[in-house]
């Protein structure tokens, strides 16, 4: 039952509020579900309904919620400094320690950090700093970004034209110039008429075929996440990664790892780059960084990049307002030293990843499952009509969207990517919450299928 309350906000939600990615004219229709309080790893709406968050908000509510040491974190940092910045030679005690900790936990050689507010503004920086470097080692041509079809980025223009989306291509206006995508290490979406080992090799192939097109010395990076997150949960076959440094090695263009979603534990080590063994020349990071208990990123820098650019560089002429704001730095400090005191990431590894995918994997046998797969605590389901050739859905049904809303009435978030529906739970989930994930996500799989029968 909808309370007065309720339908008040509502009503306001649909009059005045235009939300990111979403249809408006559909939410003014339909209105939208209202989340009001959170625990561990449930959050409840204003009609009562309490759900088990399979996505850890946007992947990123990676401790839980409800966590008072993050919001005492918050809550000394605003009385002792609210706000400083770190322009023009200041700084202030949480920004100094939180890149210090940050660079210890990061591989070795990277050691230096540059703070953002967000994911789509750690992948400008990382751009703007690309483009940079060459620049100060006398390649200014050096300026193509090669990343991926079906990419995700970020939605700052920039960060829109970095990934692949086509939909976000569309809108808005001409990319920023200078990057290409090619097309995506995934092996059930475009590679199903090879087998997964062969794919991989296809699809770093395509890699070479473009640097060699645009001419190694116009090529400034490549960018990949480690596994794609908003094009689906992408992992890519074996044989991909290992291929694609060896292209980069060979021309001399740098690796930039976008860890904002598998960065912080979610493959099972502190950044998804290093469950790959890929020593990445610059990582823009942000969500698990903070738990999203506040909005803070970065980009962590190598020591390729760092000591050109502190050496040689003299002003960057780049920064924001909020560059390592000092309460999301207390947080995102707060965060680290739990996920350590807890052993989060070793947990992922050793403990929840596997037991994860033991019981995702059980959902492969239903009819509308074309592939169950998932890697740290990150999952993912094909849904698909026919289970013997992997035949999708007409578009036009939209079975993803019906089955994310299912999702929602039998109590679990999981969201859906076309007919891809996926998972990225807090890192904190016990064994049980994981069988209590499963059985939901098959209720609403059968719901679904009545549904379409
Ligand atoms: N990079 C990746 C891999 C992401 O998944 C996201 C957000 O989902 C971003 C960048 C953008 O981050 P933000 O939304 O904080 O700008």
């Amino acid at each position: 039952m909808t309370s007065p309350g309720t339908a008040r906000l509502k009503a306001l939600d649909s009059d005045h509020h235009l939300h990111p990615f979403t249809d408006f004219k559909a939410l003014s229709e339909e209105g939208s579900r209202i989340i009001t309080a959170a625990s561990g790893v449930y959050i409840q709406d204003a009609d009562g309904q309490r759900m088990l968050d399979g996505m850890a908000g946007l992947w990123c509510v990676n401790l839980g919620y409800g966590r008072q040491e993050l919001v005492d974190a918050a809550s000394q940092q605003m009385t002792q400094l609210p706000y400083y910045n770190t322009f023009f030679k200041t700084a202030h005690p949480p920004a100094i320690e939180l890149a210090a900790e940050l660079c210890r936990l990061a591989p070795d050689h990277i050691n230096h950090v540059f703070f953002t507010g967000s994911g789509s503004e750690a992948n400008d920086t990382m751009l703007r700093m690309v483009r940079r470097f060459w620049a100060l080692k006398g390649k200014p041509e050096k300026q193509w970004i090669i990343s991926r079809e079906n990419g995700y980025h970020g939605s700052t223009v920039a960060g829109m034209s970095l990934g692949g989306m086509a939909p976000m291509h569309e809108q808005g206006g001409p990319c920023v110039p200078g990057i290409t995508h090619i097309r995506q290490p995934y092996w059930f979406g475009e590679g199903r008429d090879m087998n997964r080992e062969e794919f991989g090799k296809v699809c770093a192939d395509a890699l070479e075929a473009r640097i060699l097109e645009l001419g190694p010395d116009n090529v400034a990076a490549f960018l990949a996440e480690p596994v794609q997150g908003a094009g689906g949960a992408i992992m890519p076959p074996d044989s991909y990664w290992p291929a694609v440094k060896a292209v980069l090695e060979k021309y001399d263009i740098l690796l930039v790892i976008d860890e904002v979603i598998c960065g912080f534990g979610r493959l099972g080590e502190w950044f998804g780059s290093q469950h790959y063994d890929l020593k990445p020349d610059l990582m823009p990071i942000a969500k698990g960084l903070s738990s999203g208990y506040l909005p803070i990123g970065g980009v962590l820098v190598g020591d390729r990049i760092a000591e050109t650019l502190v050496q040689e560089g003299g002003e960057f002429y780049h920064g924001f307002t909020y560059s390592g704001h000092p309460v999301c730095a207390a947080v995102a400090l707060k965060t680290l030293e739990i996920m350590q005191r807890e052993n989060i990431v070793e947990r992922v590894r050793d403990d929840l990843g596997p037991y994860l995918a033991k019981r995702w994997a059980t959902l492969a046998d239903h009819p509308l499952v074309g592939e169950a797969r998932s890697l740290g605590l990150m999952g993912a389901l094909e849904l698909v009509a026919d289970k013997a050739t992997g035949e999708r859905f007409d578009s036009s049904l939209a079975v993803g969207s019906m089955c994310r809303d299912t999702c929602f009435d039998t109590g679990l978030v999981m969201r859906s990517v076309g007919d891809t529906m996926i998972i990225s739970p807090p890192l904190v989930i016990t064994h049980d919450e994981i069988d209590a994930l499963v059985s939901l996500a098959r209720a609403a799989l059968d719901e679904t299928a009545r549904q379409l029968a």
